[in-house]
């Protein structure tokens, strides 16, 4: 048996040692056209930044570690230009020469490559990606020379590491998005937290705008944005994103989709004795929904040892489950994290879904150094299945975002989060936990004891309703919804007839800071037989709307006391 692996880093590589690891006799070759195997891609943007400071680091394996380790036959600066699947061959270039290789198995993982918007002047040579150890080592050289600016183009995962990396290097750094906010797949809401801690990194932030053009002379690029604007560069990082590098094996026939290669639920292509993972697939969709690529290291490493057993095992191989596209990402201060479905993609796929934020604290508030997390979970409002959360804040955001993630994997609906078992004691977290928290919240929408309303119908409810602010006096004063009746929850059964009254058959929609104090409100309102909804995530979540933009022409206004 010849097993022929092409692609010799997250998912080849862990394709070609569990291959080995289950059968001693199989002859196993990988072909890597680049000239390392197995490094660290995702330890690149912190080799950059001076955080790993040995590049050596950054080679987890090399060819001749693997031979003695695990008697693979590994190829570097091997590029596949072709295959045959009938001929069961693929055609290989390497070191100008070009050659042929049967195979018995085929396991394709050639990744993905950057995307290369058409901008005028990107063939700069001061325009670098960050994808490879020779991309890295180029642009570590760059920085520790002369470089003084540089600006980043995209500001997705790689582009926000990039960007920390050379801010922690001295350079001034400007960071350039076409989307409406960074970090495109986070809802905008908590995209606001991202941008403001760029900002606070001393990171330029651009969002919402293009670069068209990139003048290079000779000491300087120039960088013209869709609206004249010209940052001067050093060194421009190119994170525009990235596609699967799949076009050898499209035109060899391979069924892709929008240039991803669609497996089935065991990595199988289209084609007899070929697989296929990594960045370079996209799952045969089930239900109908549209086949996604999540290019991510979890969901590579993990799909290229399922590969093997798919190959090894036959039917007796586990399936590769659907990715939840579960990321993490550090900028300055705070963490990022999603898992799951966001509202784009839900909207996509045509679900209906409910939304709650939630804005609970890391660990016990009366224990030193509490910090608020800004979490968003969306779930089925009829079956409770969660479908995605995300996470914002200082400390504890990657725990519970885990934690959504394996319920989610797990089939675990909203409802279920409120038995979780959650490790707690003051330093690490609370009696209830925030994940138990939106347990709890989820399962009161889903039972009808709490009915939501969100910022974003601001502009319809201030037309039909009544905004009743249930926060306190001072807080109502520092800044409310325009027309907003104050009533503390305190107050608010002793003061039911005045809500009557300024309600005259209107229904109310209450609003605290976070979501609390106005679902105690809602119960009371409830209760004395008003059409009453409580506002998810409350101020806080509604600054957050406001400052992402959601919704223009709303200003809060300061001072007017109509409590
Ligand atoms: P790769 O690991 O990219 O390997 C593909 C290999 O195939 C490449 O070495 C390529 O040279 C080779 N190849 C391509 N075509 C051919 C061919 N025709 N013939 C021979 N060889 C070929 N993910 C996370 O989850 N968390 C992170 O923090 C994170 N950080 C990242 C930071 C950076 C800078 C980068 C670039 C990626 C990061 N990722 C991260 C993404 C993660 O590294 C990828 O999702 C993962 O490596 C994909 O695995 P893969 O096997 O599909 O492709």
């Amino acid at each position: 048996m010849r097993i022929v692996v092409v692609g010799g880093v997250a998912t080849g590589m862990s394709a070609a040692a569990r291959a080995r690891r289950l059968d001693e006799s199989a002859e196993i070759i990988v072909l890597e056209k680049g000239p390392y195997v197995s490094f660290a891609n995702c330890g690149l943007p912190y080799y950059v930044g001076g955080e790993i400071e040995d590049r050596t680091k950054l080679l987890v394996q090399t060819p001749e570690s693997l031979r003695e380790a695990l008697n693979l036959d590994v190829r570097v600066d091997t590029e596949v230009v072709a295959m045959d699947a009938v001929a069961k061959t693929v055609t290989v270039r390497s070191v100008g020469e070009t050659s042929t290789i049967r195979y018995d198995s085929l396991v394709l993982a050639p990744g993905a490559e950057a995307v290369r918007p058409p901008i005028p002047g990107l063939d700069s040579p001061r325009v670098m990606t960050l994808r490879s150890v020779d991309d890295a080592l180029a642009m570590k050289e760059f920085v520790d020379s002369s470089a003084k600016q540089a600006v980043v183009l995209g500001a997705g995962f790689i582009g926000l590491e990039a960007a920390e990396a050379l801010r922690h290097q001295g350079l001034d750094v400007s960071v350039v998005e076409l989307a409406p906010h960074v970090l495109p797949p986070l809802e905008p809401e908590l995209a606001t937290y991202v941008k403001d801690a760029l900002l606070s990194l001393g990171i330029d932030v651009r969002d919402g705008i293009g670069a068209t053009e990139i003048r290079s002379d000779q000491h300087v690029d120039r960088v013209v944005l869709s609206d004249g604007t010209v940052l001067d560069a050093d060194l421009v990082a190119l994170s525009t994103g990235v596609r699967p590098a799949t076009a050898p094996f499209e035109a060899a026939g391979v069924e892709c989709f929008r240039g991803a290669m669609l497996v089935d639920s065991h990595g199988r292509t289209s084609l007899e004795d070929v697989w296929a993972g990594g960045d370079a697939v996209a799952m045969r969709p089930k239900n109908g929904l549209i086949p996604r690529v999540v290019p991510l290291a979890g969901p590579a490493n993990r799909a290229g040892r399922l590969i093997a057993d798919s190959i090894l095992l036959g039917e007796r191989a586990r399936e590769i489950p659907v990715p939840l596209s579960t990321a993490v990402v550090r900028v300055g201060d705070q963490t990022a994290a999603l898992t799951g479905a966001n509202r784009q993609m839900l909207d996509a796929d045509g679900r209906e879904y409910e939304t709650i934020n939630l804005h609970p604290f890391q660990h016990a508030t009366y224990f030193p150094g509490a910090k608020q997390m800004h979490l968003i979970v969306h779930f089925d409002p009829e079956n409770g299945e969660i479908l995605g959360a995300q996470g914002v804040g200082e400390e504890g955001v990657d725990k519970r975002i885990d934690v959504f993630a394996t319920a989610i994997r797990g089939g675990l609906t909203i409802s279920d989060l409120v038995d979780l078992d959650l490790t707690y004691a003051p330093p690490y977290g609370s009696a209830k936990d925030a994940v138990n928290m939106a347990g709890m919240l989820g399962e009161n929408v889903l039972g009808g004891v709490t009915r939501l309303w969100h910022a974003e119908d601001l502009p319809t409810e201030m037309e039909r309703a009544l905004i009743l602010d249930a926060r306190s006096r001072t807080e109502y004063a520092s800044g409310h919804v325009p027309g907003a009746l104050n009533i503390p929850h305190t107050e608010i059964r002793e003061r039911i007839d005045e809500i009557s009254q300024e309600a005259a058959g209107r229904p109310i929609r209450v609003h605290c800071a976070s979501g609390v104090r106005s679902y105690l409100s809602e119960r009371m309102l409830r209760a004395a037989g008003f059409d009453v909804k409580n506002m998810t995530g409350g101020m806080i979540t509604m600054k957050q709307v406001i400052a992402a933009g959601m919704l223009p022409g709303l200003e809060l206004v300061e001072g007017e006391d109509r409590g």
